[in-house]
């Protein structure tokens, strides 16, 4: 039986993937290692009895008792806190969704990859912060990533049997989000529940406002070059408001194989869990008749200036990448605690990645996941000064 694991399940991509595995035959059919979720413990532990899971972890030492509770009887482990994270990846298994939100994700993948697992990568933070030394690792231990973002899951699917060296470039496609329509000034007050009105994708909270604010995008772009080692400028974005095109592969012949499905994560998920082959997805079917017509329009760089960051970072690397990552959540924070506006939160990354260029190298290529993990921590901290000066000055 497939050894499987999840980190993030309770979340958007989780609850997904929890859904194929169960379609797929549950715990007939997987034998599942760990799971892991943040506080809803109560959904943690109802999935883990369903997948009759070894372990099931919480991020928080204070949810740890309500986890034991809800798993009472079910001779299912309970563990909790960032150490017990690893510890998890650490128990082998043949295929790893990782899932959880922002650079947390980052270390339980690296451990995944030691054991030589597959890791579905959904935490697109991962190869943003750590791309070259993440790759590193899973050549080292012959481990796999499949890519799980759907703009990925499209181009990894669009190069099956061509020669990456005959690719010309790479048409990502962005939806624009909730506010892509607004004028400017309206979208600079923006508010996080207008941002979180997300027009085709049901996703977690955190990517959707970055999907407003083309963060989600900017770091889209950079996954692409960490993943399929292409160069910046083989990199493009279109606007396509309809979200069925997912992306598409150019080739030096002047061909597009473009990757075309309804705008449900399983499908990418799917992909990934049962590469190389394929399985039936209870996604939906299109009908193009039905859909008459697919759009397209250029990104406008004043409306979303995360597109000219990731640009500046991909020119940079090195720990350039972990900064950005991390300027943006902390941004991100601030927005949603209401702090600072909407384009507020590309001013924070801004100054931050201005005052940690001035200070440190942000071009050092990391030698270690230490140098990324103290990027991120010291790029938490200059942002947390800029996003509360601007916050500040906007209150004043
Ligand atoms: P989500 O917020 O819905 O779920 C996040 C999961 O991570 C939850 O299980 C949560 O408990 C856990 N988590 C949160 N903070 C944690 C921490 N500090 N330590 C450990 N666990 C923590 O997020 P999501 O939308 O499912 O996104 C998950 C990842 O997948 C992100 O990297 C996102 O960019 C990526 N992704 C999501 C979608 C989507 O459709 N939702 C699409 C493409 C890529
Ligand atoms: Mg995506």
């Amino acid at each position: 039986m497939r050894r499987i694991s999840m980190f993030g399940a309770t979340g958007s991509i989780g609850e997904s993937t929890f859904d194929l595995l169960m379609r797929q035959g549950g715990a007939a059919a997987f034998h599942t290692v760990a799971l892991t979720g943040g506080r809803n413990v109560a959904r943690l532990a109802e999935m883990a009895r369903a997948l009759r899971a070894e372990v099931a972890v919480t991020a928080y030492d204070d949810c740890l008792p309500d986890l034991r509770t809800a798993l009472a009887g079910s001779g299912i482990a309970a563990i909790a806190g960032p150490q017990a994270l690893l510890e998890a990846a650490d128990r082998p298994a043949d295929w790893i969704m990782s899932a959880i939100v922002g650079a947390a994700g980052l270390a339980p993948g690296f451990h995944a990859l030691r054991h030589g697992t597959t890791l579905a990568l959904a935490n697109k933070e991962s190869l943003v912060t750590a791309g070259p030394l993440l790759m590193a690792e899973a050549a080292r231990h012959g481990a796999r990533i499949l890519p799980v973002d759907s703009e990925h899951s499209a181009i990894f699917q669009a190069l099956v049997g061509e020669d990456i060296a005959a690719v010309e470039r790479i048409v990502l496609t962005a939806s624009g989000g909730a506010l892509r329509d607004w004028p400017l000034d309206r979208l600079a007050r923006a508010t996080v529940a207008e941002a979180l009105a997300h027009p085709n994708w049901a996703m977690g909270q955190r990517i959707t406002i970055d999907s407003a604010s083309m963060f989600n995008k900017a770091l889209e772009v950079i996954e692409t070059r960490e993943y399929f080692g292409v160069a910046p400028d083989q990199i493009e974005v279109i606007i396509h408001p309809e979200s069925l095109i997912h992306s598409m592969v150019g080739y030096r012949d002047g061909a597009m194989m473009a990757h075309l499905g309804a705008a449900d994560m399983r499908h990418a998920i799917g992909y990934a869990l049962n590469w190389p082959e394929r399985a039936d997805l209870p996604v939906a079917r299109l009908d193009f008749a039905a859909l008459g017509q697919l759009t397209f329009r250029a990104p406008d760089e004043a409306r979303y200036p995360a597109l000219r960051l990731a640009r500046e970072v991909m020119a940079t690397r090195g720990l350039a990448g972990a900064a950005f990552n991390a300027a943006k959540e902390i941004a991100l924070d601030h927005f949603i605690g209401g702090g600072i506006g909407f384009a507020d939160m590309a001013a924070v990354v801004d100054a931050t990645l201005a005052a940690l260029s001035h200070r440190n190298s942000l071009g050092n290529a990391p030698m270690g996941l230490e140098d990324v993990l103290a990027m991120d921590h010291l790029a938490r901290q200059e942002a947390g000064i800029a996003a509360r000066a601007i916050g500040t000055r906007r209150a004043g």
